[in-house]
């Protein structure tokens, strides 16, 4: 008997070679096998018969094969049949595929799937292009498909809804090879041990036990909606999908419950502290900033160390309240690391830091690769005899290199860009306690996504713009009328503004740093994409000739782009000519104008983060999306929706539709689990639902549920954690 842990290779029609082939796709045990799903169903308990076809349709067909040959044509070979059922024929044609001549036989019986098509010649009235095929029977075989087993072959290929499967080992692993191993290995496997799901989270979730689930998964019953099976709604496939997102949200949630189990610090909150706090306020903090500083300061009274991801859209205001942390940090005593992903931003936040809390006495050290080595010796002798309270610099740097003399408290500035909050472990410091830990984004993360991959944190979201801003508002325009935008330009600076010009690549030929489309380019070839370096010379020396006009780039060094940013702080510049790398934070409120050339070719999160630069002083702020070239339907959409809304979590949602989880950071994110049968874009309800399970069943005992039954389902997640989710240790 079989089990779920068995080696695939002991499963009947599977010896060491092909239990190779399965290990390239994942599948090691016989529970891998299980998961290894029909992508689709075919129905062949009611095939379509080839008189009630319609063009258009996707269908599937059982025709006996009458007539085939290769044609040449002077492009290609074309591989063409006609199929058969009674008087009615059909004619399916497969480009390039020499492979087939001697592939079939007349009288064979097949099974098609594929888009009819209206006939043009021949006298057929449809013909499917492609199909996907099976041979179904082969009359003529002397073996295998014909032979001894044919009551089987007939039971598990036809006269039922019939599970389709992706091939493996180029093609060496048919669909059909697959329906017979595996339904060999259901047939085969030992009872299961009991359910690791709490009864009385099956019986809220309606959800059906396991082996029927695997059972139904790859074999579905008679009657079952082949609607529901394709969008994964069966009571088998809820089932599955539920188990799977029910012990990552239990891991997550065992984690986050771990983390405050250790010793933190007591932030006190005094009266005094409060004080002090106010103090540093330049301005009146919004309803919003309120509410979010309030639900960090409850975190850092507490024992257990804070663990809070702070959301807040672009412009939401996010600096102060890390700030007024900070005090509360530093009044009691303790370092406060604030680490950001850019110099540029560490610098930008090192000079707001010492405008808003060296006037109130607090000691605040910047740290930057690039500053001359006297100086970080000096910074780092600062920080470890704790005279330096507030610590600003690069993350690797601060992670690295730095021993403090009393943490209390990390901030992270725009977490994604590095990954894995663990790495705070390897923060060198002399107290014991652990620190708090606050991390912002300015990315609005999709809900689904905050549930898995900052699942073990707690959110705090600002939701609200401080007053005093203008709508946006944005255009979009194709580059044969930049003549246009020039001029507004030009007259915006003649009213004291400044502005934005951004471009894809810094350099003709180059590559973009980000590719918008996964790869599937909606523009010109690269080397007809303009170039920062290039139009920032014609820019200055025609367009802008009377105006005075910097360039940025991330080539540059980060001396120079100091200076540069500095200067256009000052209004030294009056359009600076840039890439991608003033995306992130970078704050000057008399900015109002953000022209993106080739916008075509930006992901939604980039454009959004862009136009996050303007709209921050009181001035109307326009945001000009220029085109030039062929614009993709993906691009259309993410052209439309930035012109349509300012809601990031609304860009958000659209941005994750598009790109997909994995690629929504734009780099494969670091932690993000890997779903066997779970999609986080269909399953968001499951995904809610199982969180909620998740954290009712590790809130304790109940009446209706035990503690063995609790003990269980840890134990569970315990053993299936690893090879499951992909993630590290549960702890
Ligand atoms: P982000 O959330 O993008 O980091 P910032 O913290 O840079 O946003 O804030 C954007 C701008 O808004 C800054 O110039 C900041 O000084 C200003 N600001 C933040 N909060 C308020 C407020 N409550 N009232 C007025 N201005 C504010
Ligand atoms: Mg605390």
């Amino acid at each position: 008997m079989l089990d779920l842990a068995t080696n695939v290779q002991f499963v009947k029609g599977i010896g060491p070679k092909i239990a190779q082939i399965l290990l390239e796709k994942g599948i090691s045990t016989v529970e891998d096998l299980l998961y290894y799903l029909p992508f689709r169903y075919e129905d062949r308990l009611n095939p379509r018969g080839i008189g009630e076809l319609r063009a258009g349709e996707m269908a599937s067909i059982i025709a006996e094969v009458r007539t085939f040959g290769l044609f040449r044509t002077r492009r290609m070979p074309i591989f063409e049949m006609t199929v058969g059922q009674g008087r009615d024929t059909l004619k399916c044609m497969w480009f390039n595929a020499t492979y087939l001549q001697d592939k079939f036989r007349a009288g064979m019986l097949l099974a098609l799937y594929g888009k009819v098509e209206a006939g043009d010649r021949g006298g057929h009235r449809f013909e499917i292009i492609q199909p996907q095929f099976e041979i179904l029977h082969d009359p003529t075989a002397t073996h295998g498909n014909g032979g001894g087993d044919e009551p089987k072959w007939q039971s598990l290929e036809v006269g039922r809804i019939v599970p389709i499967y992706e091939t493996a080992g180029n093609g060496r692993l048919t669909a059909r090879w697959f329906r017979r191993v595996i339904h060999g290995m259901l047939e085969g496997l030992d009872q299961d041990p009991p359910d690791a799901i709490p009864p009385a989270v099956r019986g809220r979730m309606g959800l059906i036990d396991r082996r029927r689930a695997f059972w139904q998964a790859h074999w579905p019953e008679v009657g079952e909606s082949l609607a529901n099976l394709q969008a994964a709604r069966t009571p088998a496939h809820i089932r599955l999908i539920f188990e799977e997102l029910f012990f990552l949200e239990l891991g997550l949630e065992l984690k986050r419950r771990k983390m405050r189990s250790q010793t933190g610090i007591v932030f006190q909150i005094s009266d005094s502290v409060r004080a002090a706090v106010k103090r540093i306020l330049p301005f009146h903090p919004t309803a919003a900033q309120k509410r979010v500083l309030k639900e960090i300061a409850a975190d850092m009274a507490e024992p257990a160390p804070m663990r809070r991801l702070l959301q807040g859209d672009v412009g939401s205001g996010k600096t102060i309240v890390a700030l007024e942390a900070a005090v509360i940090a530093m009044e009691n005593g303790c370092q406060v690391a604030l680490m950001a992903p850019t110099e540029i931003l560490a610098t930008q936040h090192y000079l707001s830091a010492r405008r808003i809390l060296e006037p109130a006495g607090y000691r605040i050290v910047l740290l930057t690769g690039s500053q001359e080595s006297g100086r970080k010796k000096q910074a780092r002798h600062h920080i470890a005899q704790g005279s330096a309270q507030l610590v600003i610099g690069t993350h690797a740097l601060i992670q690295e290199t730095v021993g403090f003399d009393k943490l209390g408290l990390v901030i992270v500035d725009e977490q994604h860009r590095f990954g894995v909050l663990q790495r705070f472990r390897l923060m060198k410091k002399t107290n014991e306690a652990e620190p708090d830990v606050l991390v912002m984004t300015a990315t609005p993360i999709p809900r689904t996504l905050a549930l898995t991959l900052y699942g073990d944190l707690d959110t705090s979201v600002l939701d609200e713009l401080p007053p005093g801003r203008t709508p946006i508002t944005t255009r979009r325009i194709g580059d044969e009328r930049s003549e246009e935008v020039w001029e507004f330009v030009r007259k915006q600076v003649a009213a004291g503004r400044q502005a934005y010009i951004v471009y894809p690549v810094i350099e003709e030929g180059a590559t973009p740093p980000h590719r918008a489309n996964n790869g599937r380019a909606g523009g010109p070839g690269e080397g007809e994409l303009k170039a920062a370096i290039k139009m920032y010379e014609q820019l200055r020396k025609r367009e802008f000739a009377s105006l005075r006009v910097g360039l940025l780039h991330g080539r540059m060094s980060a001396e120079e782009k100091d200076a540069t940013m500095a200067s256009f702080q000052r209004g030294e510049i009056d359009v600076l000519v840039s890439t991608t790398v003033i995306e992130v934070g970078v704050d000057v409120a008399n900015a109002n104008i953000m022209v993106v050339e080739h916008a075509e070719r930006f992901g939604l999160a980039q454009l959004h983060q862009l136009r996050g630069r303007i709209g921050r002083g009181s001035a109307k702020s326009y945001c000009v999306l220029m085109t030039g070239g062929k614009v993709s339907v993906e691009a259309e959409q993410r052209l439309e929706a930035m012109v349509r809304t300012q809601n990031g979590f609304e860009i958000a949602e659209l941005d994750l539709q598009q790109r997909g989880p994995g690629e929504f950071f734009g780099t494969r994110q670091a932690g993000m689990p890997n779903f066997r049968v779970a999609n986080l874009l269909r399953d968001r309800e499951l995904l809610e639902a199982a969180r909620r399970e998740a954290r009712y069943v590790l809130a304790g005992p109940n009446p209706d549920l035990t503690k063995e039954e609790i003990a269980r389902a840890v134990q569970h997640l315990r053993g299936h954690w690893n090879r499951r989710y992909g993630l590290v240790e549960v702890g």
